[in-house]
């Protein structure tokens, strides 16, 4: 997925923000480098975190509850949000943040052994940091995992080129995916690029037609910046509309509370009573709306 100029530098097509990459450069979400005229995951197999979360955690609201999945992140992400919850890892690059290698093979081996110990471990989450700049640990462990009998979850913010999505295509089970806000304004202020938003409506309204997966989607309300009640009104009318028209029955959306965080601690936390306002705005649209963090 790149693009190849003369200077043999190579336009990473991987995600939106297109980042030119000479060569030995990083991108913006310092996990893909030029290496060598090839465009490869510096972050693969990389691991930052890993822990076993009760599927709830995720958030993954409606799919096996009780369940645990091992998660697992990296480093690195596409966007910047400035009130990144965990941008300790997400911001950092291999210099910044320490890590230690973990291979599909051996990830899905520390999985099963979960499952030994406890049957409620059902798979392995990708999470924590964004994932999919690192799309062939995704699809590596993913693939491993199905053929392990574990189940293959993803968190993400979604802002990938179908592309992408093609690679993962059956692989993921359970996918919660931000859509942050309604507008490009928004997603620029999270460090986005002009397709950000659409590239993230794209990725919702495939998972959500897609039979193999069970989709939540994740909407942070950030006070002063996406709380106002026409912009939840259009993003949960459009959730409605997925899936054939049966986003309404189908579809979980999670209005989760914000506090101060990274270059965002400007303000409080949001009102719980905003949560619960905007809870019910979305729930005008859709039948299983929850709130988070309150
Ligand atoms: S995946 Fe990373 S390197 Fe590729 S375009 Fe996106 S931010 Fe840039």
């Amino acid at each position: 997925m790149s693009a190849g100029e003369k200077d043999g530098a190579l336009v990473c097509q991987t995600c939106p923000q297109r980042c030119r990459l000479a060569p030995g450069a990083l991108g913006a979400c310092r996990a893909r480098r030029n290496d060598g005229g090839v465009i490869v995951a510096k972050s693969y197999g990389r691991v930052t975190s890993l822990a076993l979360d009760p599927v709830e955690k995720k958030p993954l609201a409606r799919w096996r509850p009780g369940t645990y999945v091992l998660s697992v992140g990296s480093y690195g992400c596409n966007l910047a949000c400035p009130f990144c919850q965990n941008f300790e890892i997400s911001q950092a690059g291999e210099k910044d943040v320490p890590w230690r290698e973990v291979t599909p093979d051996e990830l899905v081996a520390l999985a099963l052994a979960a499952r030994r110990r406890d049957p409620r471990v059902i798979g392995i989450a990708h999470t924590y940091n964004e994932p999919l700049v690192g799309w062939e640990y995704v699809r590596d462990c993913s693939e491993l995992a199905h053929a392990a009998g574990l189940a293959s979850a993803l968190v993400s913010n979604g802002c990938f080129e179908p592309a992408v999505l093609d690679t993962l295509e059956g692989l993921i089970d359970a996918a919660n995916i931000d859509l942050k806000g309604f507008s490009d304004a928004f997603y620029a202020t999270c460090g986005g690029a002009p397709r950000s938003l659409a590239c993230a409506r794209d990725t919702i309204e495939r998972l959500a037609a897609d039979p193999r997966c069970h989709l939540e989607v994740t909407t942070l309300v950030v006070p002063g910046m996406n709380d106002g009640e026409a912009e939840m009104e259009e993003l949960a009318g459009w959730l409605a509309g997925l899936d054939g028209g049966r986003g309404r029955e189908t579809l979980t959306h999670h209005v989760t509370r914000f506090f101060p965080r990274w270059r965002l601690t400007d303000r409080g936390p949001t009102p719980v009573a905003d949560v619960y306002r905007l809870a019910d705005v979305s729930r005008r649209y859709l039948d299983h709306v929850f709130v988070g963090n309150c």
